[in-house]
């Protein structure tokens, strides 16, 4: 594995692998890696020949009053588990590097970064497809790998890509969890061993969407009421929000109906730590 901090270094090694007629994957990332992050560079390396892996914590998809600073940073063990995943080049920028002086350009998909995570972090998904067109352009990459953990990024970035016809295929890496349920994310480590405890109440309000919907519950209210109950029955949960949306267009819709994939998605605080998590489902058609 090589490791970049320059972006003109970076795009010197890539252009040679292409002009031997290598396919290039890439996976952003913010690293503190875990199982999650290197399911998607396996997804990468299936479908290309030279897996980039990118990590940099993006100030710009963090508000002022977020944990940007605070968030966890360990580049010697993030290098180890990307090589023993098959990284094959590593991108590690600083943050003057992707945000020189007097950076002003951003990309922004309307409509869709408004609800769900969009509705109580604006300016988020700016930086989020701002940072990802970035590395887009500076990769040039056949295929980009994304996680489904951030189903509305996901479907942000797909938008994005779509929008502004980029010659790019975006494959979407299924949720990884603990033994217990919980989505992992760079952020449980700020659980503190009961708010970790009780953090299996979010996989489990999922399961519970699933049961009633096996047992023909369509209505989204009822499915958010139960889930909402079961949550808040932890007494360190703070629910942000539990939606059922469709997926296309991440609208809350009433019902489920056949044939619509649905999101079902939420966020819950556990003291000042944010989680997210998500499923999907799909009604087959009669
Ligand atoms: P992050 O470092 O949190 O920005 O995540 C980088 C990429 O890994 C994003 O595409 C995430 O959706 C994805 N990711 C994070 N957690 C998981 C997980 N538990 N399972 C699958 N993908 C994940």
């Amino acid at each position: 594995m090589i490791r970049f901090e320059k972006i003109s270094d970076l795009r010197k090694a890539l252009s040679g692998a292409r002009n031997v007629g290598k396919k290039i994957g890439v996976v952003p990332t913010m690293g503190a890696l875990h199982e999650g992050h290197l399911s998607l560079v396996r997804i990468a390396k299936e479908h290309s020949d030279i897996v980039v892996m990118t990590i940099f914590v993006n100030p710009t998809q963090f508000a002022p009053h977020e944990d940007f600073a605070a968030y966890p940073r360990d580049t010697v063990r993030d290098a180890r588990l990307a090589e023993q995943a098959g990284v094959d080049l590593l991108f590690l920028p600083a943050v003057e590097e992707m945000y020189p002086d007097g950076f002003s350009t951003f990309v922004t998909v309307e409509g869709l970064t408004r609800v769900l995570e969009g509705s109580t972090r604006p300016t988020h998904f700016r930086g989020v497809t701002t940072i990802v067109s970035k590395l887009l352009h500076i990769t040039a990459p056949e295929v980009a790998v994304f996680g489904q953990k951030d189903a509305q990024q996901a479907a942000v970035i797909r938008r994005m890509v779509r929008d502004l016809n980029m010659n790019v295929d975006i494959l979407i890496g299924p949720i990884i969890r603990e033994p217990d349920g919980l989505a992992m994310s760079s952020r449980n480590a700020y659980l503190s061993p009961e708010e970790r405890r009780q953090s299996t109440v979010l996989s489990r309000s999922l399961r519970l969407a699933e049961d009633l919907v096996g047992r023909n519950e369509r209505s989204s209210s009822v499915i958010i009421k139960e889930m909402k109950t079961l949550i808040s029955a932890q007494g360190l949960a703070n629910i942000d929000y539990v939606s059922v949306a469709d997926y296309t267009t991440l609208q809350e819709i009433p019902a489920l109906e056949q044939g619509r994939t649905v999101l079902i998605s939420l966020a819950v605080r556990f003291g000042r730590t944010r989680l997210i998590d998500n499923c999907l489902m799909t009604l087959p058609a009669n």
